[in-house]
């Protein structure tokens, strides 16, 4: 549940509502993507939306956050590992600064965080099976939790831009993917979404494998 919850928080909220506005939303849900999106250990979705609006803008470039063309790895997770360059400025999401909402996640992006992500796993654990129940909580709905969905989100960043076809554009790195799709509710057709970033859909056609899309329309 918490990992369902958690990953459309980041496809649906942080992804397509915040990061590249392609619907709006009333309260309840941006509250909802807010809470168990950071849920997901990848920071407010202040610095998520920035970082990610800078790698569509300067795509397979030097000021992309994770351009392609300096490995596989950084692409994946070295750029997170290595953070060399200092934080830049939030200078692209003075739209998102406005949002109250926003910047009170952002405010307290780390409390949030470790309540939402461990420590209710490990309460529900506990309801359910006492002490063992809690471990059981922490490790599977905490922390390979967050394994899972760390990953999913960096395979958009390298193997999205490594394996698939472009059969929408060549002007960039990204790539369309149907097993990519699969594991990361519907984000794996990344040449579509380079071109067209406003669109709520990443899997335009019907039968693509998009339940974000889904999600969004209903
Ligand atoms: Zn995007
Ligand atoms: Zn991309």
């Amino acid at each position: 549940m918490l990992l369902v919850a958690t990953g459309f928080s980041i496809t649906l909220g942080y992804h397509r509502l915040f990061s590249h506005i392609t619907f709006r939303a009333k309260l309840p849900l941006r509250l909802f993507t807010l809470v168990f999106g950071a849920a997901a250990f990848e920071n407010s979705v202040l610095m998520w939306a920035s970082e990610h609006r800078r790698h569509h803008k300067h795509v397979d470039h030097d000021e992309d956050p994770y351009d392609i063309t300096k490995g596989f790895f950084h692409a994946h997770i070295g750029w997170l590992l290595f953070k060399l360059q200092p934080q830049p400025p939030f200078d692209n999401v003075a739209d998102l600064k406005r949002d109250p909402l926003v910047m009170w996640q952002h405010r307290h992006i780390h409390l949030l965080a470790v309540m939402v992500s461990f420590v209710l796993p490990t309460l529900a654990g506990f309801a359910w099976g006492g002490w063992v129940g809690a471990l059981g909580g922490f490790l599977i709905g905490g922390v390979a939790k967050v394994v899972v969905l760390q990953h999913g989100t960096f395979l958009i960043n390298s193997a999205s831009h490594t394996i698939g076809r472009q059969p929408y554009s060549a002007r960039c790195s990204a790539r369309d993917s149907f097993l990519m799709a699969l594991f990361t509710c519907g984000e794996g057709y990344h040449n579509y979404h380079h071109e067209f970033q406003h669109d709520y859909r990443n899997g335009v056609k019907p039968w693509q494998w998009d339940p974000t899309k889904w999600l969004i329309w209903i």
